[in-house]
């Protein structure tokens, strides 16, 4: 997560000062410009991470299915969460091309293994347990690939910046650990795609809406707690043993529609009181729910520039997408699972606007 690489170049903070001074100095803005890209450079794969064939030339996979975007793209750009967090150092508007790729795959596998979901054709009916193995796998793999920068950036930090070693050694200590998991959740979609599962996951929710809302959502989220306040998953218990379980979700913008789901992995009954709450919410209310976790949880959302330009400056909105540097932040004599409980609390939803609702809805490009 950017959050947590921001907070080692010191814009964890995202203080003013900070800001208005990385955006005059060019120095330094090249600078960390220069030394995100190494680690980019360093962390480069020389074989396929799914077929383990080596690579010809590069290819850039999409996190989210680049149809998708082009639903809610204008001139072929989408903004970025960052035109909420406006960091200095990263992009908010974003071509179409560019936006939340990796590069763990060639290109034939590419074209392959996510044919089923990243084909708009297929989003008539719910999606098959195909689509939904393909989607995890993908989330995974976006997951590694980040878990792998972040884990060199902490090293490089540590030689180049002075990043003391203790540091370093507990960040990546946590790194390792969630890169694992992310590993055994991928070769379980990898498996489940090889035998054609079809009880791998489980969709707990789906709902097709007859309009195109502004944004446009990937992600397996690590909810930390439910409707009613239970833990969902205590993100500080350190045993290698706990599982941290995570929970899919989708906003995919058609063409005149938008297909909005959540799933999980089978048997997986962490998240059963979860979705039986949410599902016992009006629709607008999971809408709003839905919102709420996409904005508090994740970097990985993609907004239309059609998007009424209100929502950019809506407090609410801005102090929950920079949850996660907050949760860095916490102060070390308060229990931080309470803190975190507190912070992602899901009754903050009513006060967030609702931008899956129809009042949000945009008109789909000419293309
Ligand atoms: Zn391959």
């Amino acid at each position: 997560m950017f959050d947590n690489y921001a907070s080692v170049l010191g814009l964890g903070n995202f203080s003013p000062i900070y800001k208005s001074r990385l955006r005059e100095d060019v120095k330094l803005k090249k600078k960390i410009g220069k030394f995100l890209k190494e680690i980019r450079q360093e962390t480069k794969q020389e074989i396929c991470y799914y077929c383990g064939n080596e690579f010809t030339s590069l290819c850039n996979s999409h996190s989210i299915p680049a149809f998708v975007l082009r639903n809610i793209a204008e001139n072929g750009e989408v903004l970025t969460l960052n035109a909420f967090i406006d960091n200095p150092i990263l992009k908010t508007d974003k071509g179409v091309n560019n936006s939340g790729t990796f590069n763990l795959i060639c290109r034939n596998c590419d074209s392959k293994i996510f044919s089923e979901y990243e084909n708009p054709e297929n989003y008539i009916d719910p999606p098959t347990q195909k689509m939904l193995a393909q989607i995890a796998l993908k989330n995974n793999l976006l997951a590694i690939s980040k878990r792998m920068f972040e884990i060199n950036l902490y090293e490089k930090a540590e030689k180049e910046l002075a990043l003391p070693s203790e540091f370093r050694q507990l960040k990546n200590d946590i790194n390792a650990m969630d890169l694992n998991e992310y590993i055994e959740n991928y070769k379980k979609a990898k498996k489940s795609l090889e035998k054609n599962s079809t009880s791998d996951y489980y969709l707990c929710y789906y709902e097709k809406l007859n309009y195109v809302v502004p944004i446009a959502f990937q992600g397996a989220i690590a909810l930390i707690s439910d409707f009613e306040g239970n833990i969902i998953n205590n993100i500080y218990n350190m045993s290698p043993k706990y599982k941290i379980k995570y929970i899919n979700i989708c906003v995919f913008p058609l063409k005149n529609e938008t297909a909005i789901f959540m799933f999980i992995e089978n048997g997986d009954n962490r998240y059963r009181k979860f979705y039986r709450q949410f599902n016992k919410l009006d629709k607008d209310d999971k809408l709003q729910a839905l919102t709420y976790i996409i904005f508090s949880y994740s970097e990985e959302v993609y907004f239309s520039k059609q998007i009424q330009s209100d929502i950019f400056s809506n407090e609410k909105l801005k102090k929950i997408s920079r949850n996660t540097s907050e949760i860095l932040s916490t102060n070390p004599f308060v229990k931080p699972l309470l803190v975190a409980t507190d912070t992602y609390d899901l009754s903050g939803r009513k006060f967030v606007p609702n931008i899956l609702s129809k009042k949000y809805k945009i008109h789909t490009t000419k293309e």
